[in-house]
Parts: structure tokens; C-alpha cells; sequence
């Protein structure tokens, strides 16, 4: 048997080495356990966050889908916003304090101009898109004509 012929020296040695062994792959396990609870944090704690930075960018250009924003706000929201029905248009707001304030402010607040062409048109009926891209600011447009030809001229800049 090869671990009688080894000496106590040997033996002690070779226990430490073991010893040392076992620190290196906790301490690697641990290292990699904290970083699994780190990328987990940020994507699901935070994950309207990640997606909302996502989507200030990823976003522009295209047509922005109405329960992504607040139309008294004229945001892009970081949570899905609520959709309710008012003088027979569909409107989309963050929050009840935002809701009310369309009710109250009605003919101010429903009534935007299109970002291209400087048409007043109803929020509900508009087509929304980013103002500047990375940035929450929308802008309404009457149709796709007129979103399309937003962005051409900005790009033009
Ligand atoms: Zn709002």
C-alpha cells in the first residue's frame, strides 16, 4: 500500500495541500454564487429598469405600443400603463392622479399637435414615438407618413 510507505511529514503535507485545495474552489464558488445573485438582481429586481433602458433606446424610430406610455405624462412609462375610456377614445396614463388630470383637463390635455406636420390630433387616435433616442419624451403623430418623415429629417440633421 503506497499511503503506509508515506511518512507523518508526508502525510501532513499532503493534508494541507488538500486543505488548500478545498479553500480555492470555495472561495471560486462563492465568487461565482455572489456573481449569479448579482446579474439575478439586476435583471429581475431591476428588470423594468433594464427594460425600460432597453426600450428609450431600441425604441426609436418605430411606433411605440400605447400601454408604454402615460398620455399626461407624454412619457415612455417604466410599468405598463393602465387603459381606460373617455368621450369614447381609449387612453392609456400611468397612474389614477394621471387618469384624473385627462378627465379634468380634458380639451388641454387629450389634444396634442403631431411632431411632424403641426396637425392637432387626439392622443388616442395618434401614433407615438420617441422624441430623442435614450430619452422617455414621446411625440404624437397623425400617421405613419408623418412619424417616418420625423425621423428621416431628424436624421438628416
Ligand atoms: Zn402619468
Amino acid at each position: 500500500m503506497v499511503n503506509k510507505k508515506l511518512t507523518k511529514k508526508q502525510l501532513q503535507e499532503k493534508q494541507l495541500l488538500e486543505d488548500k485545495k478545498f479553500r480555492k474552489h470555495m472561495i471560486i464558488g462563492f465568487s461565482l454564487l455572489l456573481m449569479v445573485a448579482i446579474v439575478v438582481l439586476v435583471f429581475f429586481l431591476y428588470w423594468c429598469d433594464t427594460k425600460f433602458f432597453y426600450r428609450s433606446y431600441s425604441l426609436y424610430g418605430d411606433e411605440i405600443p400605447h400601454n408604454l406610455i402615460c398620455m399626461n405624462g407624454n412619457k415612455l412609462e417604466h410599468h405598463e400603463s393602465v387603459q381606460f375610456i373617455y368621450n369614447a377614445n381609449v387612453f392609456y396614463a400611468c397612474s389614477e392622479k394621471c387618469k384624473e388630470h385627462i378627465f379634468r383637463h380634458y380639451d388641454k390635455v387629450a389634444f396634442v399637435a403631431d411632431a411632424f406636420s403641426g396637425d392637432t390630433i387626439c392622443k388616442s387616435d395618434a401614433l407615438i414615438g420617441l422624441k430623442e433616442r435614450g430619452k422617455p419624451d414621446i411625440v404624437y403623430f397623425k400617421n405613419m407618413q408623418n412619424l417616418k418623415n420625423y425621423y428621416a429629417a431628424k436624421q438628416e440633421k
